[in-house]
């Protein structure tokens, strides 16, 4: 399980937080080089997310586990990932999704008075295979 596995990031920010989730989704890739994986078919995506930052806001949150959670499940959530407008013109793979969660956390986090930033984004697609999306240092200015 996603659950007992993080890989660590190196990072020297004070509060790290980190969420799990997992939701279920339809995806294909319409590609002949992706062989069976053209067909539409569902995997129950387990989701893993690293939060840094060095203030708190005023409750005393990085951010709310919830609003994370609210953020990526409720979009993903019994979907089929290819009707998604961010995947009109990209292929839904494992790489792509996590690429695409990490977005929709970070563009929220830059909103927040406290500025807590997305390390790192895990997609766990089956127990055997997970991609690990990590930003560069540009794209967390
Ligand atoms: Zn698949």
């Amino acid at each position: 399980m996603m659950q007992q596995f993080y890989p660590q990031i190196h990072h020297d920010y004070r509060f790290e937080l980190n969420k799990d989730m997992h939701f279920s989704a339809a995806h294909f890739i319409p590609n002949e080089d992706a062989g069976k994986c053209q067909v539409m078919h569902g995997h129950t995506y387990f989701i893993n997310v690293t939060i840094g930052g060095n203030e708190l806001d005023p409750l005393g949150f990085l951010i709310d586990f919830k609003q994370l959670k609210d953020l990526i499940h409720k979009k993903y959530d019994h979907s089929v990932l290819n009707d998604h407008p961010e995947f009109q013109h990209t292929f839904p793979t494992t790489e792509r999704l996590a690429e695409q969660i990490w977005k929709s956390i970070q563009d929220v986090l830059r909103t927040r008075d406290n500025r807590p930033v997305c390390l790192q984004v895990i997609v766990r697609e089956t127990p055997t295979s997970y991609v690990a999306y990590r930003p560069s240092r540009e794209d967390l200015l």
